[in-house]
């Protein structure tokens, strides 16, 4: 990245010291949900011709992304409704670089909505296995059914179709539509959260209502009625890289001259943010391997909600000893006393969770496993194509390893 030159604070307008200390308040509805199509356009249209600052951040913008911008991510490519928005709710709270090689692979075996749509959700969950939030891959399975059912497997084509699609809000259905065919809605992203905040100095937790709405006005205000695929793209690429949440490279913003943030030292404090949690917990739980004389090993279905919801998991327990218990009665296996193997940690976003892995041998059938939960028989010499969770998917892999039995307590 070279230096930028900055450009005149007048060209720019004032800093936004406006929305600092006071955000204004809207009594309108967020219109992702509730609006009709025309609604959502009129007041779109009604709040925003980009005039002064708002023309001035949008043609920064969209002049430091002719330079500097991203330009060969794989979903700049072929810029279809569905490309964008497989993109985009994959990068949802997961870095570029992560999402690269997902995107990749997912794209190649579900190329068209109707792919997707046509495949079983394991097969779905099984190319988003490792990308977390899980949730996203079956609104996205249940969003492709929906199309094919009642959209003939085309994108629908207004806003409010888009919005109201199941894990698609107003910011996705915005990015969708002016990144795929250059129509001019505002987003929201989080990216585009910190670069508003910061530029015009709006104080408050963006997920407080009126602080929310204050942002989607000034979104408005600067998205471009010419060009808004690159403007989106520009202002994405700029949270995701210059204006970054823990080090923001002001040196090198187009926005730099104008950002009260900027002026005034205090890039940390926009957007405000949210009053720590406390400790994170520490969730503890013992996962029993239950493995028979091929190598194959004992999964259940998770439910759809919880954590990994809809994936393949070992089955889970508070304690060793209903573990045990599960053994002797459900499997009615031999070696009733599973042994312990080397704990596997993994964080999650609120708590970390601690698992121990109780390895058993199941050897001969096990026969009453629990018809209410679907179970199955997994090889990891041969895998099914099932959604893992990224943590069990290591843990089975490494069966296959002559260390599995490196574990306090293993034989
Ligand atoms: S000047 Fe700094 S804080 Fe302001 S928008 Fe640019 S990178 Fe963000």
């Amino acid at each position: 990245m070279s230096e930028e030159p900055e450009i005149p604070v007048a060209a720019l307008g004032e800093t936004a010291a406006e929305g600092a200390t006071q955000v204004e308040s809207n009594a309108a509805a967020d219109p992702a949900k509730e609006g009709t199509d025309s609604e959502l356009r009129g007041q779109t249209e009604a709040t925003a011709h980009p005039t002064g600052r708002g023309a001035a951040f949008a043609a920064a913008l969209i002049e430091w992304h002719a330079r500097e911008g991203r330009h060969d991510l794989p979903w700049q490519k072929d810029r279809t409704p569905y490309r964008v928005w497989v993109s985009e709710i994959m990068l949802q709270q997961t870095q570029v670089t992560t999402v690269i090689p997902y995107y990749q692979r997912f794209m190649a075996q579900f190329p068209t909505i109707r792919a997707l749509a046509d495949a079983p959700i394991d097969d779905v969950l099984h190319f988003w296995s490792g990308l977390g939030y899980y949730a996203r891959a079956r609104n996205m399975h249940r969003t492709a059914c929906l199309i094919r059912n009642e959209y003939r497997g085309e994108f629908p084509r207004t806003f409010g179709k888009i919005a109201n699609l199941p894990g698609i809000g107003r910011s996705t259905a915005g990015a969708i539509l002016a990144l795929s065919r250059g129509e001019r809605y505002p987003i929201l992203d989080g990216n585009v959260k910190r670069v508003l905040a910061r530029f015009f100095g709006v104080a408050g937790v963006t997920t407080e209502r009126a602080v929310s709405e204050r942002l989607w006005k000034l979104s408005e205000e600067c998205t471009p009625h010419s060009q808004v695929d690159v403007y989106t793209q520009a202002i994405m690429d700029l949270g995701a890289t210059v204006c970054a949440r823990r080090k923001p490279v002001c040196a090198y913003c187009p926005l730099a001259a104008g950002c009260f943030a900027r002026h005034t030292g205090r890039q940390h404090d926009f957007p405000t943010p949210r009053k720590a949690k406390g400790a994170r917990r520490l969730r503890e739980v013992f996962m029993l391997v239950a493995m028979k004389e091929d190598g194959s090993v004992l999964l259940e279905r998770r439910p759809d909600t919880g954590i990994w919801g809809g994936l393949w998991c070992l089955p889970e327990f508070d304690t060793a000893s209903a573990a045990s218990v599960y053994v002797g009665q459900t499997l009615r296996a031999a070696d009733a006393q599973p042994k312990p193997m080397a704990i596997v940690e993994h964080a999650f976003t609120h708590f970390d969770l601690s698992i121990t892995p109780l390895l058993t041998n199941c050897a001969g059938a096990a026969k009453g496993v629990m018809d209410s939960i679907p179970t199955v028989w997994y090889n990891a010499r041969d895998p099914a194509r099932i959604g893992l969770p990224a943590p069990i998917k290591t843990l089975l892999d490494n069966l296959t390893s002559p260390t599995m039995f490196d574990a306090p307590g293993a034989q």
